[in-house]
Parts: C-alpha cells; structure tokens; sequence
C-alpha cells in the first residue's frame, strides 16, 4: 500500500510528465473511484483543464490545475498512476483515463478499486482530518508527545492513526518503532519523554529514507504492487530491517524478527531490541 515515500514519489516524478499539460476527454471506467463530484460533472469539468502544481498532504496526491481547482488522488491499496502514449489499450485495471494535450493518456488503475480521485475547488475539507505533516515544521516531538498523551492504544495502531500523524502506514509505522526500540504494542500514553523524541526523529528518518530509495516495492512487480510512475519499482525495500523479514535475524542483535498482529494489520519487531 502506498504510504507517504511513495505517493511523494508519485507526485516528484509525476512533474515533469504533466506540467503544463492540458487535459482533453475523460472516461471514466469504473464510476465509484470518482468521490466528488458525480461523475457527469467530472468528465465536463476536467477538460480544458492544465496540469500547473504538484503537491503531497499525508497519502493524498494534490495535482493543482491553473484554473485554481485541484484534482486530489489517493491511491489507497493497489492505486498506479502512469502517463501512457495513446496507442495504448487500456487494461481491466483501468477505471480513469485522461486524454493529454502531449497525445499521451494519464490512467489511474487500481486492481483492488479502493482508491479515489477528487475534483474539487477546495481541498481543505477532504483533507480536514489529517493530522500533522511529518516532514515539515507542523510535525515535532512536543506536538507528538500532545497527542500520544492520555491513548491507551498501541504505539503501532496510533501510528497509523492519519490523525495522529499524517502518511504513515504499516511498512514506514514498523521501521520507525525498531530504529526507536520500542514494542509496537507499547500503550501512545506510556511512552516516556525520551522515547516521544526517539520516535519522532525515527518516524523523520525513515520517511526521508524511503523518499531517498524513491518507496518500497514488495514482492514482484505486478499491477498489486507498488511502482513508480514509469513502472520501474522502488528500492527502499532491501533497506527494511524489520518490515516482512518474520523469522530472519535482526541485523542489530540477530535475534529472529516476530511478527504479531496489531489492529488487524501484521506488525513486524525484534522482541530484544524493541521494549
Ligand atoms: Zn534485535
């Protein structure tokens, strides 16, 4: 699922592809991956449109248009974007497609259908519950401290809270608790000072180094995974110390990694270095 190194990715390599370019017809495929507005008002809203900024809030993707309105995408699970020549045919994952002044196509497929796309004059309401931006100056240990204050809730579960902090998902949640040695089921309010600290600058860390890797892409490359806009795969997965590697040993202590459960989600640690 693409967190935030990926979907910032998305929007560094989607610029180049899509500055200035003018968006002709629009067909949409399958009708519920268009959230606002109905899909009518979509397809005649968007064309004339032109690609002017390239922005990132959390996982959501904000695509400004020099008409003042933005287009805001979320890619959810399996959600790909990728700029195409025409000629070529759309797949079944294909649910948008946009004609482009270049004689190319923006398709947004996603085999799992969860992700959507906004075309909004204001995107300050779909965006109203995110929580501070991790890499910016809203983000800091005082504030984090605030708002872990109190939860009994797992440390991991509050992590992929988009409230608590916006962007983190599973992958970069379990990376940022190992580098800060602390055990993913560890209560957000029992944290003691020292450890909010190490974990704010862990959280910064890892999502700056899954940026740098350009995002992690897991298992084969295939329309379920992650990829780049050009279909070329991430690389910050051979950097993960605990993310998928259940049993194999901690490149810190070498006892074998442990994976449980927490909020539905797998949550990947070593059991000695994390407490
Ligand atoms: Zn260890």
């Amino acid at each position: 699922m693409p967190e935030l190194p990926e979907v910032e990715t998305y929007v560094r390599e989607l610029t180049p592809l899509l500055a200035g370019r003018r968006v002709g017809a629009a067909q949409v495929f399958w009708p519920r991956t268009i959230a606002a507005p109905d899909v009518a008002t979509f397809q005649t809203q968007i064309i004339g449109q032109e690609f002017a900024t390239f922005g990132r809030r959390g996982k959501y993707m904000l695509l400004g248009l020099a008409s003042g309105a933005t287009l805001i995408v979320h890619l959810r699970m399996t959600g790909h974007l990728q700029v195409e020549p025409a000629s070529v045919t759309p797949d079944k994952h294909t649910h948008v497609m946009l004609d482009l002044d270049s004689g190319e196509r923006l398709l947004f497929r996603d085999a799992r259908k969860f992700g959507r796309i906004w075309l909004v004059d204001d995107s300050a309401p779909v965006l109203a519950r995110l929580g501070p931006e991790p890499l910016s100056d809203d983000f800091s240990p005082g504030g984090l401290g605030a708002l872990l204050a109190g939860r009994q809730a797992a440390i991991k579960a509050l992590l992929l809270d988009q409230t608590i902090v916006a962007g983190v998902g599973n992958i970069y949640a379990d990376e940022a608790l190992f580098r800060a040695g602390i055990h993913p089921l560890r209560s957000g309010g029992g944290l003691t000072e020292v450890e909010v600290v190490r974990l704010y600058a862990a959280v910064c860390a890892v999502l700056a180094d899954g940026i740098a890797a350009a995002g992690s892409s897991l298992g084969v490359s295939s329309i379920q995974n992650y990829q780049r806009p050009s279909g070329a795969p991430g690389s910050f997965q051979e950097q993960h110390r605990v993310f998928q590697r259940t049993g194999q040993p901690c490149l810190v202590c070498g006892a074998p990694i442990a994976r449980i459960v927490v909020a539905q989600r797998s949550s990947h640690f070593c059991p000695h270095c994390q407490k």
